[in-house]
């Protein structure tokens, strides 16, 4: 049983994940431009794509064998973090193009700049407010929880990892009067113990960006691989992440676990920041 793979586990199209739309420069690799963006999403549609929230993905899957001869492709479509950007510069995009997405909130951040991140030299950027979620959601996409504070799961205890998972996303219902169906955790990290909270705490899925091999994914719970498309990302790059198994995909495989390695640098400064903050308190 380390297969990972769950018989129960549903077959999804893929879904794409992205992060910062913004032509400002930084030196992150995770952001798109303004105008790549819209160029990617003519694309897609030109292709016949059609992209959906991940609660909408999920209904017509169910619904898919009513309709077995369609000529929409149906993905889906995620941002993390939850950037300003994302709603200032995709979000009338997404609607010109009858589009939807899931947005991935980190909730002690609504409204406020990305403390959590201590890199980028300096460089901080705003979180979407409650009322820029809330106009999100009643143009009918949708918010799923991204933690309470963009911590890596593995640091925490087991009490802060229910507030992290569960009281987080309670938050972020009452806050927007929304249901809260997904969990994404950050850097994408997670093992049996964040699943299991995550199925406790009563979400559909846990959007990741790879799976695990070793580590068994409760029944119950949908877990669901993303595709992170990036700055120098090009049309037949894009079109290599929807249609997995191409060479040009593998490649993309590779990349994602070198840049997942990077994203340990985030952590250590993270950790060492609690523990200073921790002496800070102590002493
Ligand atoms: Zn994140």
């Amino acid at each position: 049983m380390d297969s990972g793979i769950q018989a129960s586990e549903k077959i999804f199209p893929p879904v794409l994940l992205y992060h910062k739309v913004t032509s400002v420069p930084e030196l992150g690799i995770t952001r798109t431009t303004s105008a790549g963006f819209r160029r990617q999403m003519q694309f897609l549609l030109e292709k016949g794509y059609k992209l959906h929230s991940l609660s909408g993905l999920a209904d017509i899957s169910e619904e898919a064998s009513d309709e077995p001869n369609s000529s929409i492709k149906h993905i889906g479509l995620t941002f993390d973090d939850a950037y300003s950007s994302v709603y200032k510069n995709a979000f009338d995009v997404l609607s010109e193009f009858g589009f939807s997405a899931t947005v991935f909130v980190p909730v002690n951040y609504i409204g406020r700049r990305n403390d959590w991140d201590p890199g980028r030299f300096m460089m901080k950027f705003d979180h979407m407010g409650k009322g820029e979620l809330k106009e999100w959601i009643s143009a009918g996409n949708e918010v799923g929880c991204h933690s309470a504070s963009h911590q890596h799961l593995s640091l925490v205890s087991k009490m802060d990892r229910y507030s992290e998972i569960e009281g987080a996303g309670r938050r972020l219902e009452d806050l927007t009067g929304s249901k809260v169906n997904w969990f994404a955790p950050p850097f994408g990290w997670y093992d049996r113990h964040v699943l299991d909270t995550v199925q406790e705490a009563g979400y559909y899925g846990t959007a990741i960006l790879r799976k695990r091999k070793t580590t068994v994914c409760p029944p119950e719970l949908t877990l669901l691989e993303r595709r992170t498309v990036y700055l120098a990302d090009s049309f037949s790059m894009l079109q290599a992440k929807i249609d997995s198994g191409s060479s040009l995909y593998n490649i993309e495989q590779i990349r994602l676990g070198l840049i997942q390695a990077g994203s340990w640098g985030t952590v250590a400064v993270q950790a060492l920041k609690q523990q200073k903050e921790k002496l800070y308190k102590s002493g």
